[in-house]
């Protein structure tokens, strides 16, 4: 059944940043986080339209609870969630920081060279004669 709010245009004039976000997100009381359920703004993180253009929500949930807009920092997570928009969970941080940041959760550090998959296990990865339709051509070519 679809209520009557939820056929409303998804951002209304009148409606407060601060109204947008509690209105879209849920919170989840494990983590403490709010979690963004609306429109998603290149693939992980949630959109919300703020005068015309779209800011991610995390940016969004800063500017609703903290004010200002930060015009060169970065708003990060503490808890690791793209979508989510608690503003208690988000600080200020330039690009190197968000870098810094991944680093030390463990992300952001994609192996590479001899530490990357494709060397270390070359047998989880089918190549050359080994790739499936290599393989079924040299069989159709030795079967003649
Ligand atoms: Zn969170």
């Amino acid at each position: 059944m679809t209520s009557a709010a939820s056929l409303k245009a998804p951002y209304q004039r009148g409606l407060s940043l601060r109204d947008m976000i509690e209105r879209d997100s849920i919170p989840v009381t494990e983590c403490g986080c709010w979690i963004w359920l609306g429109a998603l703004s290149g693939g992980r993180y949630g959109g919300i339209k703020v005068s015309g253009r779209v800011v991610r929500t995390n940016r969004a949930a800063w500017i609703a609870y903290h004010g200002n807009e930060p015009s060169n920092l970065h708003v990060l997570h503490h808890c690791d969630m793209p979508l989510c928009v608690n503003p208690d969970h988000l600080f200020l941080g330039t690009h190197q920081d968000n870098m810094d940041d991944k680093e030390r959760k463990g992300r952001g550090n994609q192996p590479s060279g001899d530490r990357n998959g494709a060397r270390t296990k070359p047998w989880s990865r089918s190549r050359g004669d080994n790739h499936y339709r290599r393989r079924l051509k040299l069989a159709r070519e030795t079967a003649i």
